[in-house]
């Protein structure tokens, strides 16, 4: 027997709309890639997003086409997040930070027709227009008097598109299962692969996140999306502010520590989200200039493990409720996010921290399960490791046309193989060991290269680091400790190890210890260990 109940259908259209009626005078704030703050409201927001569905429309882009965006996070950057996927074409957000070869290989694989483009990325835009034949517009992201010379093959203006239009429009219904926005992931090795999240997945993935045990924004929240809202759109911020009501406050380029906490400062932030090296930025600037974020309630911090040192600090001495996230962009991104249970409250403080430090429950709607090594499923035991694999309704169930990527992405099951090696402990909280590829195989035993990492980045000397393990004639592997020390600091390889033998066990202790000015960073702000193993295939381990 069907239930009774209407079908309606879950549309991204239905976010703006929904905020612009009910929470139609509730700010959003820009600092704009031309300089000045910018304010306007999700009324005005939903209006404008109508006007740019109308140019769209005019400009022949209809249902499935692929519009790209090459753009910092700003009002303009949420307007296409909702103008594009609201008349059912699909918003394609390119990661500027990506290699060129992977920006060409991107937008031909999408068959983008459009690319909207952010002042500062007309550059790059220009180098590449001639390798993407595909593309018919270009929309760069200002007004006229900041348009600039361009050689962009049909450069139009976007205030001057939208002025031409009108604010009416009524949004189209079709199947939520329509596809409405395209993520590569950042392959380190390979072509980028391609998740294409629909409107059922995204709006889903929306309400999830604002149950209270996930990311939890309400209408009291003013949020501070750090990440980019070109990688795995900003965790889904926009869609997940808009469903909640919440003022929103866009940090455009300026991505820096001081810029980042004046922000949070003037605007009244009281929720941020960022990787960890942007909150290792804000700690920086706070240390440096002895002041608070006195508006802040909470942060979320993911994306690559998170320091325990780090959630020591935002608990203790800011009084910041810290939470973690893991996830990924076949995941839309969020799976996990860590918070202590109603149990948990009579622990010591460093108990609790211990517990934020794990990637966290599975949000209700992500199952996990984890596939030892022996291809049983692993108990919850805190010990058995093995991979983590993953389903549920906003988690990819193919590569966009990639058969190669999806056939090695999948189990017999029809389960997602994340690649990252967990353990699950008796209370549901899911660890992440490392990433399958860089876990270090010593002698028949596993070392974690985060939690080496994690242990001597409580060193007072240490900036980063990073683990990899180097080949070795009697062990297989032994790891290698890369460390980037803080300004002005000059550490030992001896203090280093000497720190990290109360912390860890004999076997598992770096061979050698490797002092760099820095540490290779990726297009999403991880750590390149790809780059390192290739930096430091020359050297030799002194145990070698
Ligand atoms: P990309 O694939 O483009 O690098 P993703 O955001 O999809 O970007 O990366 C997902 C991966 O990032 C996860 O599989 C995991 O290895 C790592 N990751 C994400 N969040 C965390 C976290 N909180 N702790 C440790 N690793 C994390």
């Amino acid at each position: 027997m069907r239930g009774l109940m209407m079908d309606r259908p879950l549309l991204i259209s239905g976010l703006i709309e929904y905020a612009g009626e009910y929470h139609g005078d509730t700010e959003l704030v820009s600092r704009t890639v031309e300089g000045p703050i910018h304010r306007y409201t999700y009324a005005e927001a939903n209006r404008r997003s109508k006007q740019l569905a109308n140019a769209m429309t005019r400009l022949g882009i209809g249902m499935s086409d692929r519009v790209a965006t090459l753009a910092w996070n700003t009002y303009r950057h949420f307007e296409l997040y909702f103008g594009i996927s609201g008349i059912g074409a699909v918003m394609h957000t390119l990661n500027p930070r990506l290699f060129p070869d992977q920006l060409r290989y991107m937008v031909n694989h999408a068959e983008d027709r459009i690319v909207c483009v952010d002042l500062t990325f007309v550059p790059l835009a220009e180098k590449m227009a001639a390798l993407w034949p595909t593309v018919k517009h270009y929309i760069v992201l200002t007004d006229r008097e900041h348009m600039p010379q361009t050689s962009l093959p049909n450069a139009l203006c976007y205030e001057e598109l939208l002025a031409a239009e009108k604010p009416e429009f009524t949004w189209p219904s079709f199947d939520e299962n329509t596809a409405s926005s395209l993520c590569y992931t950042s392959g380190t090795t390979g072509n980028p692969k391609g998740s294409l999240y629909s409107h059922r997945s995204t709006v889903l993935h929306s309400m999830a996140a604002c149950t209270a045990n996930a990311i939890g924004f309400s209408v009291e929240d003013c949020i501070l999306p750090i990440v980019p809202m070109f990688h795995v759109n900003a965790w889904g911020v926009p869609y997940s502010a808009a469903f909640a009501g919440a003022k929103l406050v866009f940090p455009g380029p300026k991505l820096d520590g001081a810029s980042v906490c004046e922000l949070m400062e003037a605007e009244g932030v009281t929720f941020g989200l960022g990787v960890p090296t942007v909150w290792l930025g804000c700690l920086q600037y706070l240390e440096q200039t002895g002041k608070r974020l006195g508006t802040v309630k909470r942060v979320l911090c993911g994306g690559s493990a998170v320091p325990l040192a780090m959630i020591a600090t935002f608990q203790e001495r800011y009084g910041i409720e810290f939470l973690q996230g893991w996830g990924m962009t076949e995941m839309s991104p969020l799976g996990t996010v860590s918070r202590p249970k109603r149990k948990h409250a009579a622990l010591a403080p460093s108990a609790r921290h211990a517990i934020r430090a794990k990637q966290g429950l599975p949000i209700f709607g992500v199952e996990c399960k984890v596939v030892g090594f022996d291809g049983k499923i692993a108990p919850h035991d805190g010990v058995t490791r093995g991979e983590l694999h993953v389903r549920g309704p906003w988690v990819i169930d193919s590569y966009y046309k990639d058969e190669a990527a999806t056939k090695a992405a999948f189990d017999a099951d029809g389960w997602f193989k994340t690649g990252d090696v967990v353990v699950i402990d008796p209370d549901g909280y899911v660890q992440i060991v490392d990433r399958s590829k860089d876990v270090i195989k010593s002698g028949g035993e596993w070392i974690s290269s985060i939690d080496v990492e994690n242990a001597v980045m409580a060193h007072p000397d240490v900036a980063e680091a990073a683990v990899i393990g180097l080949p070795h004639p009697k062990w297989d592997e032994r790891p290698l400790l890369i460390v980037v020390a803080k300004q002005g600091r000059s550490p030992t390889s001896g203090a280093m190890i000497d720190f990290l033998k109360d912390k860890l066990a004999k076997w598992q202790l770096p061979d050698d210890v490797v002092f760099v000015p820095e540490i290779p960073h990726g297009g999403t702000g991880k750590i390149l260990k790809t780059r390192l193993r290739e930096m430091f295939k020359e050297h030799r381990l002194p145990t070698a």
